[in-house]
């Protein structure tokens, strides 16, 4: 091509390709559009059903254009009104996730400044708003100013780098992967099965420990099944605890579990995923010993309400961690390693991601920790509440639980799990609030899991109401 006829082309991809850099004008409209349209969400959401059943038909990528205000018609009938309204206060199955407002916020002013958060040097600050929440993550756990963390985008991946960095720790590969043991409970979420099969200890021996009758892992068995592998040769490699277990809400002995890590040299992995943040409360006592894990997990957008998409890792052993994700590293002088240490990509797998410190740091900032922490007493507070009101009702609940998780189940004479499958549905078609169920102890059961902000007494008794409006169906 010619000089000229570069030039003229460049002048009509110009036109065209400018179309991506909204100007200020109608960005402004746009965001009036946008910004009505959560309003509008945010001030339904309280009376709406959380629960539908309808499936999205025509999301299909089209590649032409739709105007904003088309496309937030779409969004609402095809996303907001299908499945579970996750931001619902009325949302109480699973573990509630949240999206409290300064972090939606703080997710679009680094989308829009989009500064490249994983390389200390081509950003200093966005790393250091990265590293100073995990610094604030390690005195909330009184993990040592030392240890090091990584931002990821939950809980899942948050497991499996901290079990990657054991691994590598206790250089579990070739054939002492299958003389080597995994001790856990059942109650331990999936997560963890998951991430051994992906590093490659898929051969492993698992070792599922009992529970006491609040489902915690019972440590004197623990202790006596490690003994019995060690006097047959097999290799005590890795200790799960949980702080809040996903099922019935049960903090693991975790004194008691470092105490038998500590003697066999066992890595120590607690995952606070749900949990951890009970930990700034009156439930602190429970937590004691998690300071002495060699790894722990937190989710952010459970137990701070945040967004989807944060979750967050503690490691001591720095050495491990280098190992894993900047090869070089053990070579290196402790200089060079802090160095090192200050750019998110050597610890974690991901190199380019989105800059999520600022969705925690951001509404830390602008809140303060207080509301935070009153929040997750409000939570165990419901629980209890909702406890005894179904007790009033003539349920049967599980053991009380040491967090915001709890269960229960009418004691129907006759095919009870089959009654209260029955009613686990009707309460899925009203859909005022939503639970989910599970099965324990060869139960089924009915699960409720308050944590999310917006999770009121009100959202409480509207759960109360729906459940007795629905055992009356059933008994009629
Ligand atoms: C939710 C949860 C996970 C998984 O976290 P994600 O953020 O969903 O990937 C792991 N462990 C526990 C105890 C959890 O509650």
């Amino acid at each position: 091509m010619d000089i000229n006829d570069i030039i003229a082309k460049l002048h009509k991809l110009d036109e065209q390709s400018r179309e991506l850099d909204i100007p200020e004008f109608e960005r402004r409209q746009m965001m009036q559009e946008v910004q009505s349209f959560t309003d509008s969400f945010l001030s339904a959401l309280p009376e709406q059903k959380v629960y539908s059943e309808k499936k999205p038909t025509s999301l299909a990528v089209s590649g032409t254009k739709h105007s904003i205000g088309s496309l937030l018609e779409l969004y609402q009938k095809e996303v907001v009104e299908t499945g579970i309204k996750a931001a619902s206060g009325n949302f109480m199955g699973y573990i509630p996730g949240g999206g409290i407002y300064a972090a939606a916020m703080a997710d679009f002013i680094a989308a829009v400044t989009n500064p490249y958060a994983s390389v200390y040097y081509a950003s200093p600050g966005a790393a250091t708003v990265e590293n100073e929440v995990i610094n604030w993550l390690k005195t909330v756990f009184e993990f040592p100013e030392d240890a090091v963390g990584s931002l990821l985008s939950g809980g899942s991946i948050s497991n499996l780098v901290a079990l990657t960095a054991a691994r590598d720790a206790h250089q579990i590969k070739n054939e002492k992967i299958k003389n080597s043991a995994v001790y856990l409970s059942e109650q331990v979420h999936h997560s963890l099965q998951k991430a051994l099969r992906i590093i490659g200890l898929e051969d492993i021996k698992l070792r599922y420990v009992p529970m006491d009758s609040h489902h915690r892992l019972n440590a004197v068995v623990l202790a006596e099944m490690v003994e019995q592998d060690v006097q047959n040769g097999i290799y005590p490699f890795l200790l799960v605890g949980t702080a809040g277990t996903t099922d019935t809400g049960a903090v693991d002995p975790l004194n008691d579990l470092a105490d038998i890590a500590q003697k066999h040299k066992m890595w120590f992995h607690v995952d606070a995923a749900y949990g951890g943040f009970f930990i700034l409360g009156s439930r602190k006592h429970l937590f004691k010993g998690i300071n002495r894990a060699d790894s722990l997990i937190v989710d952010p957008h459970k137990g701070m309400f945040l967004p989807y998409g944060a979750g967050a890792v503690l490691i001591k052993d720095k050495a491990s961690v280098l190992h894993s994700h900047y090869y070089t590293a053990h070579y290196m002088q402790d200089a060079v390693a802090d160095e090192l240490i200050q750019s998110p990509a050597n610890i974690s797998p991901e190199l380019t991601k989105h800059f999520r410190g600022l969705r925690v740091w951001l509404p830390l900032q602008l809140h303060g920790i207080e509301p935070f922490k009153a929040c997750l007493e409000e939570k165990l507070l419901l629980t209890e509440y909702f406890r005894i009101k179904l007790k009033e009702l003539g349920f049967s609940v599980g053991p009380s639980p040491d967090l915001s998780v709890s269960y229960f189940w009418y004691p129907f004479e006759e095919d009870a799990d089959t009654k209260n499958r029955q009613l686990m549905d009707i309460m899925h078609a009203k859909g005022d609030v939503y639970l989910s169920s599970s099965v324990i102890d060869n139960r089924f059961v009915i699960r409720i899991a308050i944590l999310a902000f917006r999770t009121k007494k009100e959202s409480v008794d509207r759960a109360i109401e729906m459940i007795a409006s629905s055992l009356e169906s059933i008994r009629v």
